[in-house]
């Protein structure tokens, strides 16, 4: 095995356990005597040690400014049954935290350092597991971890792998980044294949869909939104497959808009309203871009009730951050604008790159901006099966603010 030594004192953060290895950290690396190649490849797993020679734990070697990102602390071997272990651990914990019932079969199994497995998402629909690698490391481990899945869980029985978007572009990867793992016994169409969230069913399109097919990030600030949707008209902005509409119209709103700039995401959005409200007459759903929708109903004089922004990611990079704000602003100024007095908006930020601090800044721009009273009733974040590993700050990415416009 190769080993990774550290430059001293650059063990701080893994003696508090901090799973990644930044490169300049790094004072030397020792290749095993079986390399050919003059660095480590990619993927392979390594040892760290302290400049002192003291064990820090082993992970998985990465080309970029993360060198490694570590599966174990305190040891330079994984056992045999690492992949089973973990993914039980996780699972066991969704299991505790009441996520498996009868009225809800989705969940995130996996979340990366949340769950000492960096680079693995896992996402569960009913029998049906999506995974994706981050990392070259879980890519060359994929079949044990598809393996290890459907041996420890036993609500899942096949394993789809989707990690075209996923994995470092300039990695030299082997082998297919998208197809089953686990077949399921009978192949079933994935645009046919609905699960259930809260009581709720979904269509799941993991072959087409953007990320694993589905945001479970969003589940209880869509039941947030039912508690609140009674009587009022609301518009559900960046809608994709539409789950806050539909907790909207199991909560009694009077009329819902969903919008999104992808013609697929309103199909979907459609399919879902249809699947569960058979009867409704209330919901509309828009294909536009946000931007152009927002200031055309503005100038029409249209108000809502209740407005929901849920945007994708507008910093991908820290490099964005400034541009991401000013687009933050720009889009909440034109929802505060347009709630009816009395109205709520829900407003979020997936960007990992901008805190809750710098969000929080530019719905306070964007309400200085339109010169209403703006109250903060909720402060929302990631759900409970997306957990914040504490040691990994960098891990919390979604944040939401609720605002009473007066
Ligand atoms: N709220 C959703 C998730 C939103 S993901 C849920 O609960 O599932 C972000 C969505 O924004 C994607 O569906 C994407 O198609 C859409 N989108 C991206 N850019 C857009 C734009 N300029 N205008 C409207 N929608 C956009």
């Amino acid at each position: 095995m190769t080993t990774i030594l550290l430059k001293p004192h650059k063990e701080e953060s893994i003696l508090r356990f901090h799973p990644w290895v930044f490169s300049g950290a790094i004072a030397r690396i020792i290749l095993d005597a079986n390399q050919t190649a003059s660095t480590p490849v990619e993927g392979e797993l390594v040892r760290v040690l302290s400049a002192d020679r003291q064990v820090l734990g082993v992970g998985h070697w990465q080309v970029g400014s993360i060198a490694v990102r570590l599966l174990a602390f305190q040891t330079d071997e994984l056992p045999d049954t690492f992949w089973h272990e973990r993914i039980a651990a996780a699972y066991a914990m969704r299991r505790r935290l009441g996520l498996l019932r009868s009225d809800n079969n989705i969940f995130r199994l996996v979340h990366g350092e949340g769950d000492m497995l960096p680079g693995l998402v896992v996402d569960v629909y009913g029998s049906t597991a999506v995974m994706q690698a981050h990392s070259v490391g879980m890519h060359l481990n994929r079949q044990q971890i598809a393996q290890a899945i459907v041996e420890t869980v036993p609500e899942v029985e096949a394993v789809y792998y989707k990690s075209d978007d996923t994995l470092p572009h300039k990695a030299p990867i082997e082998g297919e980044k998208t197809g089953w793992l686990v077949r399921p016994d009978k192949e079933s169409d994935a645009e046919e294949y609905w699960a259930t969230e809260n009581g709720l069913d979904v269509r799941i399109d993991w072959l087409k869909g953007q990320k694993t097919g589905f945001f479970i990030d969003q589940r209880e600030n869509r039941a947030l939104v039912e508690r609140y949707a009674a009587g009022k008209s609301v518009l559900n902005m960046f809608c994709y497959t539409g789950g806050f509409s539909l907790y909207a119209l199991r909560g009694g709103a009077q009329l819902v808009h969903s919008v999104d700039v992808s013609q697929k995401a309103i199909d979907l959005v459609n399919a879902n309203v249809a699947r569960n409200f058979p009867n409704a007459t209330n919901h509309k759903a828009v294909t536009a871009d946000a931007f152009d929708y927002l200031s055309e109903q503005l100038a029409a004089g249209q108000q809502f009730d209740l407005i929901i922004l849920d945007p994708p990611a507008f910093a991908k990079h820290r490099d964005a951050i400034k541009n991401a704000l000013r687009g933050y602003q720009r889009i909440n100024a034109k929802a505060i604008e347009m709630i009816r007095p009395g109205g709520i908006l829900f407003t979020f930020s997936c960007s990992q790159a901008i805190d809750k601090d710098m969000f929080r800044l530019a719905v306070f721009s964007a309400a200085a901006q339109t010169g209403r009273k703006v109250r903060i009733l909720h402060q929302l974040h990631q759900p409970q099966d997306h957990p914040i590993n504490i040691y990994h700050p960098e891990g919390e990415y979604l944040k939401g603010l609720v605002v009473y416009v007066e």
